[in-house]
């Protein structure tokens, strides 16, 4: 699985709130797709369609030409990291990154081999077997990525993942990430408020407004560069 399309998605919350409309999109094999807007435009809500967090009100979400309205999020080949990292307090950094796998009842030997894969492109490797509350931001973020490595899906969500760190990190943490899209050879949509974060990182920008699209396009088709 490696292409997601939205066919004219709706997502109408419990009350009533119409978060996202008229939603047609295409999202490319192995592109890195930013979705770009200010708070409350309907991002995450888009996002956590992708993951099956939320469902789809009305319209068709389609992995490659399969419908996914009704599948649920441990059926979908992708893997989503928070702007809150969302790590377990009790456990250990590896086993953090572990969990996922071991939920999924894959073999401890191929559990150790992808974690320590992972923690070693991450600088992370003396971190195993700490606790997140001893982690700076940094490496708590890194965790978080390790975790969704490791699955190895076919699609990365990512939901403002440098919100939290500090402007210095928040910029090198941005080249990390861009460097883990070129290694992965994988797709990602990635979620931000902030249009020089999506200028940096993306192939393609989908900036909204509302609940609905604005704009598709490339960085140099969104911001016109002096
Ligand atoms: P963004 O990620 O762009 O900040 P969200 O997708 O989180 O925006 O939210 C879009 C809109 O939907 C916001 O107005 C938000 O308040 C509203 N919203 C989000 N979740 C819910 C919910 N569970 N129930 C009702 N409204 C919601
Ligand atoms: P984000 O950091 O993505 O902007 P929020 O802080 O807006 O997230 O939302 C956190 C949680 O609260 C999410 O699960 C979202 O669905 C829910 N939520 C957001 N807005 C509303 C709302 N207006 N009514 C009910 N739930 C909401």
């Amino acid at each position: 699985m490696a292409r997601i399309r939205f066919n004219n998605v709706e997502k109408k919350y419990a009350n009533g709130f119409h978060a996202v409309q008229n939603l047609t999109l295409d999202i490319q094999d192995k592109e890195f797709l930013v979705l770009l807007g200010p708070s409350g435009c309907g991002k995450s809500t888009t996002l956590n369609m992708i993951a099956g967090l939320e469902d789809v009100s009305g319209g068709a979400l389609l992995f490659d030409d399969e419908l996914v309205n009704y599948t649920p999020p441990h059926k979908r080949d992708v893997a989503m990291v928070f702007q809150s990292y969302a790590l377990y307090p009790h456990k250990s950094v590896f086993d953090n990154i572990a969990f996922g796998l071991q939920m999924r009842k894959v073999d401890r030997a191929e559990i150790d081999k992808r974690v320590r894969e992972a923690a070693e492109k991450l600088e992370i490797t003396h971190l195993l077997d700490r606790r997140p509350s001893q982690l700076s931001g940094g490496q708590r973020q890194r965790v978080a990525l390790g975790r969704a490595m490791v699955r190895e899906p076919s699609v990365f969500l990512m939901d403002e993942p440098l919100s939290n760190l500090d402007a210095a990190l928040r910029i090198s943490m941005r080249a990390e990430i861009k460097e883990l899209h070129q290694s992965m050879q994988t797709t990602f949509v990635y979620v931000t408020h902030d249009q020089a974060e999506a200028l940096t990182l993306a192939d393609r920008i989908v900036v909204m407004k509302d609940g609905v699209v604005k704009q598709v396009g490339t960085p140099d088709d969104i911001y016109e560069r002096p």
